[in-house]
């Protein structure tokens, strides 16, 4: 006897409007095929989850900057390489002899700086929650080897401040926030609570499998239809409610926060990371200030509405044309978290889905 089939389909009687915040969800739902499960006039938003995507123009041209510094060897995860800066990126600098790293860890960094002390190492520092207690434990065991030849650049960023500028932005109706499972292990829910009840908007964490989504956008539309807000956790075997306590102290050591801009949203207060004057040693900024010249996104790349769920990826006029993961225009198609590669990697690029209703409101 044949099993009953199983109906995937997710439900809820209203349309909505929902964003995933993470880049690493973006390509879940899109390598899944989840988004073909939603009701009809529910939609899925891409958000500014993606850290090599949200970093402005600006910081890649520092970094490039600091790579062409004499003396200095610049140290990066690989999805930075290729994002593009006004006029290079660190790929074509390393093309041209500059001594630019990937590493996986910044303990790689703090390694090359051991090893050779002549030279100053420059960690680029990236990421969000997830990444900036690695690097504070990097600045902890530079300062315990008493190394004097490591330095961060931060551009850190953290993810509820922006939630709350998508909440305050008036060019894209939010209905309801699927929020990052990895992030989330380090800040826990109390974050979300505080942005629900301030903005009446529904936050569900979810992780990474497609149980997961179903499971937390499922989670999203029973709100949606019961007209709640709240934050909820459809990922309670990874995320506690208060979050990583050791993975704050850290952070909370080393950095502290501070104003950050942001592309696509602007500056956001509070939403950055910036190295407390007890670690200035350890801070590029301080260490090798650079100056550059004005900054200018790639031409005619619309990267900054889709990080802020305004545009979707195939409404840029050149997706899948002028741009492609193999001759990227914007970081959006660069890195591998980007919502532009999802829509490349896992669409049909000749199919360019534009839904019925507008989502811009
Ligand atoms: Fe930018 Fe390319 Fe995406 Fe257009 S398709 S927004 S140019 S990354």
């Amino acid at each position: 006897m044949s099993e009953p089939a199983t109906d995937l389909s997710l439900r809820c009687s209203r349309p909505a409007n929902l964003m995933e915040v993470c880049g690493t969800h973006s390509h879940a739902l899109a390598r899944y095929g989840i988004k073909q499960l939603l009701p009809s006039g529910v939609r899925m938003l891409s958000g500014p989850g993606c850290p090599v995507c949200v970093t402005p123009t600006r910081d890649i041209d520092l970094l490039v900057a600091l790579a062409r510094h004499e003396g200095v060897t610049l140290c990066t995860f690989g999805d930075m390489m290729r994002v593009p800066g006004t006029r290079s990126s660190l790929s074509l600098e390393r093309a041209i002899g500059a001594d630019v790293r990937v590493v996986y860890s910044p303990m790689e960094a703090v390694e090359y700086a051991s090893a050779d002390q002549a030279r100053q190492v420059v960690f680029a520092g990236v990421g969000f929650e997830t990444t900036a207690p690695m690097v504070a434990v990097s600045v902890l065991a530079a300062a315990e080897a008493g190394l004097t030849n490591y330095s961060v650049l931060s551009a850190h960023k953290t993810v509820p401040p922006a939630l709350s500028a998508l909440m305050e932005a008036d060019d894209v109706r939010i209905d309801g926030f699927l929020c990052p499972g990895h992030v989330s292990a380090v800040i826990g829910m109390h974050p979300y609570e505080a942005i629900a009840a301030r903005y009446r908007v529904p936050c569900v964490v979810a992780g990474f499998e497609a149980t997961d989504l179903l499971l937390g956008l499922q989670m999203l539309l029973d709100q949606i239809d019961a007209g709640k807000a709240c934050a909820e956790n459809a990922y309670e075997r990874s995320v506690r409610p208060e979050g990583n306590l050791h993975a704050q102290t850290v952070m909370a050591e080393v950095f502290e926060p501070c104003d950050s801009e942001w592309r696509g949203l602007g500056r956001i207060p509070d939403s950055g990371l910036r190295l407390r004057s007890k670690y200035a040693c350890f801070d590029a900024s301080v260490r090798c200030p650079m100056v550059v010249e004005a900054s200018q996104d790639p031409p005619g790349c619309r990267c900054g509405e889709v990080l802020r769920g305004a545009l979707l990826p195939e409404e840029c006029p050149l997706f899948a044309s002028d741009c492609t993961p193999a001759a990227p225009v914007g970081p959006c198609m660069v890195s591998t978290e980007g919502a532009c590669a999802a829509a490349y990697r896992y669409g049909d690029p000749t199919e360019v889905q534009v839904p019925a209703e507008a989502h811009n409101v």
